[in-house]
């Protein structure tokens, strides 16, 4: 009875790297494990052969050897071939199952599974996307619909890339599926890509007219996406299975959504709070009076203005800032004030402002902060003995 490939065997093709073969035979080791399928025979058998090839390609020399002459290499009876000579009929007393095993059952004992296990082969890729909003927006929460450039599989051939399916696909019988080809010349084993399929291991007569046989085909996703009152710049947000479709129905990446907020006029944003800057005319800060300042939600609120307001002082309107994220909590908002001083007065603003600092200096209060600065000024040369 011809017995079946090594590689085949473990499902890997025959470039397939030491960790890829320990990888291939451990999944294959877990499902047949006789421990697993106790009185079923036939995995008992598949298990043999499974660990009997695993200790075959698993050793580099007995890896060539099979490579090269095939299972002839470990066959007694058919003389060995080459240097090789008979590796075989001394069974697998010390199989890999102890050391892979160990770690197997070691890490499964028990509990047996106990979920988490992601199979990070073929998940789709994640995907980023930015989304730019308003303050306005962050500040009440909004809704925006995003297109998602990707590739599904397509559904016209269910994603095979065969008009009709999978049914129309064949296994190349030039490579059985490897994709490459081996030849023998002289003493060297060259390998190429194979010419019939190339490299695809698969044939398709009749290509899928959809996405040209490829199996995926681009098509923009539109989806909607909630963003939260409150959001800050900068905030990430994961769509879990919203990324790229996974290859075999293996889970799809997930879509991570950049928040940008746009920079605004009037209000600047310190996480909850909200700050606007608000220029007096230096007769209200003096007098002063109400202002109506503006609110993030399109509303307005009137600050009382104390009179002798000076440039730095700030008004807080509580709640009036932005909802912190998941809390009921809200920031406030800060009306900053800056007194301008009066620009390209006319004859009469000048003559009142001439009378006003005449009083202003005869009364010697009214800038206190002027008057305390000048009056250290002079301490500081009497000081100096000038
Ligand atoms: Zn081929
Ligand atoms: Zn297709």
């Amino acid at each position: 009875m011809a017995k079946t490939d090594y590689y085949e065997l473990l499902g890997v093709s025959r470039e397939a790297t030491e960790d890829e073969l320990k990888k291939a035979y451990r999944k294959l080791a877990m499902k047949y494990h006789p421990d697993r399928n106790p009185g079923d025979k036939e995995a008992e058998a598949k298990f043999k052969d499974i660990t009997e090839a695993y200790e075959v390609l698993k050793d580099g020399e007995k890896r060539a050897a099979y490579d090269r002459y095939g299972h002839a290499a470990f066959d007694p009876s058919a003389g060995g071939g080459g240097g090789a000579g008979g590796f075989g009929g001394g069974g697998f007393g010390g199989t890999p199952f102890d050391d892979i095993f160990e770690e197997m059952f070691g890490r499964f004992g028990g509990g047996r599974g106990g979920g988490g296990q992601r199979a990070a082969s073929g998940r789709g890729s994640d995907l980023r996307q930015q989304v730019e909003i308003t303050l306005e927006e962050a500040y009440s929460g909004t809704k925006k619909t995003i297109r998602v450039p990707s590739s599904v599989a397509c559904e016209a051939c269910t994603g095979t890339g065969a008009e009709g399916g999978k049914a129309n696909v064949q296994t190349c019988p030039t490579c059985n599926g490897a994709g490459k080809v081996r030849a023998q010349q002289g003493f060297f084993l060259i390998e190429r890509t194979c010419p019939t399929c190339n490299g695809q291991g698969r044939i398709i007569k009749n290509p899928c007219k959809v996405c040209a046989g490829s199996g995926r085909t681009q098509r923009d996703r539109t989806l909607n996406v909630t963003i939260p009152a409150g959001v800050e710049d900068g905030t990430r947000i994961r769509l879990s299975g919203e990324g790229e479709a996974g290859l075999r129905g293996a889970p799809a990446g997930d879509l991570y959504v950049d928040v940008a907020v746009k920079a605004h006029a009037l209000f600047q944003r310190d996480g909850a709070n909200i700050f606007v800057r608000v220029p007096l005319r230096m007769t209200q800060a003096a007098l002063g009076g109400d202002v109506e300042v503006p609110l993030v939600d399109g509303g307005r609120a009137r600050v009382t203005i104390p009179s002798g307001t000076q440039t730095g002082d700030q008004f807080r309107l509580r709640g009036k800032g932005f909802s912190v994220l998941r809390s009921h909590a809200k920031g406030d908002m800060y009306v900053q004030v800056a007194v301008e001083t009066p620009q390209n007065l006319n004859a009469k603003q000048r003559e009142l402002l001439e009378q006003f600092e005449a009083e202003a200096v005869k009364s010697g209060k009214s800038s206190p902060e002027s008057e305390g600065f000048f009056a250290k000024v002079r301490d500081f040369w009497d000081g100096l003995g000038r």
